[in-house]
C-alpha cells in the first residue's frame, strides 16, 4: 500500500511478452531487435522479451544475450539441441510473464510493425488476436504448399483457426493458462490459441519474404508440421477409410449377387458360355487393393504413432540454460556446431 499521499501512485501497464524462437537467425538479429523495439516502444505497455534459442549452431547464441542486453526485460531460453519450432513456441510460453503474449517468428516475415494493432485488439477485449495473411511473398512450391495445405486445413477442420493464418498472433493469459495447461506433444499452436474460443479478432497483412537467410523450417519438417496440424484437429481420413471400405463392401456384394445369378442361369442352360475374369482384370485389381489398404494402414499408423508418442509422455525441449535480465550473467560455454 502506498501511504505517502504526496506520492502518486503510478498504475503499471500491462506486461506483454514478445515470445521469438530462434534456429540459427544470426544475420538478421540486429534489426529484428530495432524493429521490435520501436513498434512497442511508444505504446501504453510493460513489455519483455522472451527469446528461445533451438539449438542454434550459427553463432546466435553467442551474440544474443550482448544484443538483448539494450532492453530493460528480456528472458534468453537456450535449448539443449534443435527440437523444431513448435516445442520452441512451447518454451518460450512457459517463460513468458506477461498479461497478454505475441508470437513472432525471428525473420520479419510477421512485421513487427504491426504489434500496436494487436494490442489495440487485445485493448478492445479480444483473447486472441490473429493475423491473417492476405498475401505472401513466398513463390514456386513452397507457395503451393502453404496454399493448399491452408486451403485443406480450413475444409478439413471446420474453421478451427482464420484462413491463412499461422503463429503471428497475440494470446491473453487466459488463453495462455490453457495452453499451458495442455500436454499435447503434437503440437500445432496456430490452431490450438484459437481452439479455446473467447472472443476473437484477426487483422490482416501481407507477409513478406524472409528478410534474411534461408527458411529454417525445412521442406520435410514443414510437411510434419503440415500433417501435425491435420491429424491432431481433424478425424476425417479415418472416415475417409471407413466410408472407402463401405462402398467397395457394398460393391462387392453387388457385383457378387451379379456372378451368383449368371451360374445359376448357366447351370439351367439360359446363358451359353463360362464367363472367366482375365488375368489384367485380377492384376489390377490385387494391385488397386493391396495399395488401398496399405494407403489405410498409413493414415491408421499416422494417428497410431502420434498416441504413441503423446504416451511416452517425454518432454516436448530440454533447456540447457534461461538468462535474464533480472540476473544477467554471460553464456559460458559456446556451442560446437
Ligand atoms: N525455427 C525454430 N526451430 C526450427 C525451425 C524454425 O526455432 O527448427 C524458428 C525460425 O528461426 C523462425 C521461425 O521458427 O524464427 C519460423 O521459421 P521459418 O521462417 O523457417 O519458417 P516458415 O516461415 O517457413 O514457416
Ligand atoms: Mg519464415
Amino acid at each position: 500500500m502506498n501511504l505517502d499521499a504526496t506520492k502518486p501512485i503510478v498504475q503499471p501497464g500491462p506486461l506483454v511478452s514478445i515470445v521469438i524462437p530462434m534456429l540459427n537467425e544470426r544475420a538478421g538479429l540486429r534489426t529484428l531487435f530495432d524493429r521490435v523495439a520501436q513498434a512497442i516502444q511508444d505504446t501504453p505497455v510493460e513489455w519483455e522479451m522472451v527469446i528461445v534459442d533451438d539449438g542454434s549452431t550459427d553463432g546466435t547464441r553467442e551474440v544474443i544475450a550482448d544484443e538483448l542486453a539494450r532492453f530493460p526485460h528480456w528472458r534468453l531460453v537456450l535449448l539443449s539441441r534443435n527440437f523444431g519450432q513448435q516445442p520452441a513456441y512451447r518454451a518460450g510460453l512457459e517463460n513468458a510473464r506477461g498479461d497478454a503474449v505475441i508470437f513472432l517468428d525471428a525473420d520479419l516475415q510477421d512485421p513487427p510493425e504491426l504489434v500496436p494493432e494487436l494490442l489495440a485488439k487485445w485493448r478492445e477485449g479480444f483473447k486472441v488476436v490473429t493475423g491473417s495473411r492476405v498475401s505472401r511473398e513466398e513463390r514456386g512450391l513452397r507457395r503451393l504448399a502453404f496454399d493448399s495445405f491452408h486451403q485443406l486445413f480450413h475444409r478439413m477442420t471446420g474453421r478451427v483457426m482464420p484462413i491463412n493464418s499461422g503463429m503471428f498472433s497475440l494470446v491473453d493469459r487466459v488463453v495462455v493458462n490453457h495452453l499451458l495447461a495442455a500436454r499435447e506433444t503434437n503440437l500445432f499452436l496456430p490452431a490450438l490459441k484459437c481452439w479455446y474460443g473467447y472472443p476473437q479478432a484477426t487483422i490482416s497483412y501481407a507477409r513478406k519474404d524472409r528478410a534474411v537467410g534461408e527458411p529454417k523450417q525445412s521442406f520435410n519438417k514443414l510437411f510434419r508440421y503440415a500433417l501435425d496440424g491435420l491429424f491432431s484437429f481433424s478425424d476425417l481420413p479415418l472416415q475417409w477409410i471407413a466410408a472407402t471400405g463401405a462402398v467397395i463392401c457394398l460393391a462387392s456384394f453387388g457385383y457378387a449377387a451379379v456372378l451368383i445369378v449368371e451360374k445359376i442361369l448357366q447351370m439351367f442352360g439360359y446363358l451359353p458360355s463360362l464367363r472367366v475374369l482375365g488375368f489384367t482384370t485380377l492384376a489390377a485389381a490385387v494391385f488397386f487393393f493391396g495399395g488401398l489398404n496399405l494407403l489405410a494402414l498409413g493414415i491408421v499408423g499416422q494417428y497410431l504413432a502420434r498416441i504413441y508418442r503423446e504416451i511416452k509422455g517425454r518432454p516436448l525441449y530440454v533447456v540447457e540454460q534461461i538468462l535474464t535480465s533480472d540476473e544477467p550473467r554471460r553464456i559460458q560455454q559456446s556451442r560446437q556446431g
